[in-house]
């Protein structure tokens, strides 16, 4: 008998997450027949964004959960700041100044918002947290997908697309062709290949394997399949391989999935050392919500990827509980035999850093002005002697969030192709935040970039796809 051949999409959206989600949602609102690809099963679905917990957002005043101003000269300011200027400035702004406005066409979409959690992220004047997370920010859109008649077929890989005379003309899917006529790829980064992360990661110098200690916070479905077959076929790239949103995780994580209940929040309010119980880099530089992209990194340099975070009973309640309690001791020599570091090593540390605090008036809320002083490297702020027993200890690893390196886009999110813009391929979320995000992360602006430009993505797809009717 004949197979039935596919029907002719309008718009093929590739992946199952927040970018793929607004991609798919915009381009059904401008009338486009719509399908959408996504890789794991339906448990499962939704990638890193079911992870999630809020969007950063500019705001010139007060608004429903968000408290102040947050202007775009301050968020563009911070992202030139993380990113140490690895950042396209029209593209970073664009973003910037729609976040404005994208929160009222999330609660169309379902999504319901709430005050920030307390704990050590800051975050209350900059960021709206959802309502029950990133799961049910998915599963509003899944609903308000199936509402507007997108079709999603899961446990779809897309591993090609089909060319002709310039134009993409259909998705593939191991053996199934979808023809279309315009594409998004909103299919994350390259996080959960291991086998990537390890050639881009390579060999230390103490000829270890950088990759084979990370830990991948969220999802094992992002494998830069289609990443690595645009890079094959002349799409031109931004980022590099080993950028990525890199965070200090408990080393007892799973190696997927992990989530946020693994990531340890206490680093600005004690000392973090390597296994040699030296401390590495300044735990106060600046806020957690700025920094705590920065660890994962530091700690990938350290012999075994493993770093120590050190703190007393000060520090107790003041962040955010990690799932994994901590080692615990009431002397710092104990603590040091619990993790398995020197004793003499650490205690030497301890009392050096002690020595050098210079403790003003303690408050994490600000950039406050307990510092320490001749000690290399220096604790900026929040220093403040660890002698108050019981101490506590957690072993750390690099968990990788996603990755940066990806595909260059314009400001109508089309792919490039040898530096002409695609006709009828688009690209929103992970895939193209490197774009933004050159290096270095503020918290929430992943969500900030993939809501953004997946609605971009989905209207010029839409739009697109009725020019070549
Ligand atoms: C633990 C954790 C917490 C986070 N917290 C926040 C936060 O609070 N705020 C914030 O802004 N950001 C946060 N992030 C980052 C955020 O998750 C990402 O920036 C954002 O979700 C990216 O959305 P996306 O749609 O591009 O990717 P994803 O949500 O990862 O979606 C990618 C999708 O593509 C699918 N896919 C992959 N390959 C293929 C293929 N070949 N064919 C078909 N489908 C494919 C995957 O299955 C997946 O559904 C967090 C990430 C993690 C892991």
């Amino acid at each position: 008998m004949a197979e039935h051949p596919s029907p002719h999409w309008d718009v093929v959206v590739v992946g199952g997450g927040n970018a793929a989600l607004c991609a798919a949602l915009s381009a059904a609102e401008s009338g486009a027949r719509v399908l959408m690809l996504e890789s794991a099963p339906e448990p499962w679905r939704g990638g890193n964004s079911v992870h999630t917990r809020n969007i950063r957002c500019m705001h010139e005043a007060p608004e429903d959960v968000l408290t102040g101003a947050y202007t775009e000269e301050e968020f563009w300011q911070d992202l030139l700041q993380v990113t140490a200027g690895k950042t396209n400035e029209a593209l970073a702004r664009q973003v910037v100044r729609a976040s404005a406005q994208c929160r009222t066409w999330m609660r169309r979409h379902g999504v319901h918002f709430q005050p920030s959690l307390s704990g050590t992220l800051h975050l209350s004047r900059t960021n709206a947290f959802f309502m029950g997370g990133g799961k049910a920010l998915v599963n509003a859109y899944y609903r308000s997908a199936a509402r507007l008649g997108v079709t999603v077929l899961y446990e779809h890989v897309v591993d090609r697309l089909e060319w002709s005379e310039g134009r993409m003309v259909a998705v593939h899917a191991g053996s199934q062709r979808h023809p279309c006529a315009s594409v998004v790829l909103a299919c994350g980064g390259f996080e959960s290949n291991i086998d990537w992360q390890r050639e881009a990661w390579g060999q230390n110098a103490w000829g270890e394997w950088t990759a084979d200690n990370f830990r991948i916070r969220g999802t094992r479905y992002n494998m830069g399949t289609m990443l690595a077959h645009l890079m094959e076929a002349g799409a031109d790239t931004v980022g590099d391989p080993t950028q990525a949103h890199c965070v200090a995780v408990d080393a007892r994580a799973p190696l997927y999935d992990g989530g946020i209940a693994t990531r340890v929040d206490c680093v600005s309010l004690g000392i973090m050392v390597n296994q040699d119980a030296q401390r590495f880099d300044d735990e106060g530089k600046d806020f957690w919500p700025k920094r705590y992209a920065v660890w994962g990194r530091l700690v990938a340099a350290q012999r075994g990827q493993i770093g120590y975070a050190i703190i007393d009973a000060k520090a107790r309640g003041r962040f955010m509980p990690a799932v994994f309690a901590p080692e615990q001791a009431d002397s710092l020599e104990e603590l040091a035999l619990r993790l398995n570091l020197s004793a003499q090593a650490l205690t030497r540390t301890v009392s050096d850093y002690n020595a050098a605090c210079r403790v003003g008036t303690f408050d994490h809320a600000v950039l406050d002005d307990c510092h320490t002083e001749g000690l290399t490297p220096p604790k900026t702020h929040w220093a403040r002697p660890l002698d108050t027993p019981p101490y506590f200890g957690y072993r750390l690893c690099p968990g990788i969030t996603f990755t940066y390196l990806g595909l260059q886009v314009d400001a109508q999110a089309a792919v490039s192709m040898q530096g002409r813009p695609a006709h009828n391929l688009f690209a929103a979320g992970e895939i193209m935040a490197g774009n933004v995000l050159g290096q270095g992360y503020t918290a929430g602006v992943g969500m900030t970039i993939g809501t953004v430009f997946g609605c971009i993505a989905g209207t010029q797809a839409a739009r697109a796809a009725r020019s070549s009717a």
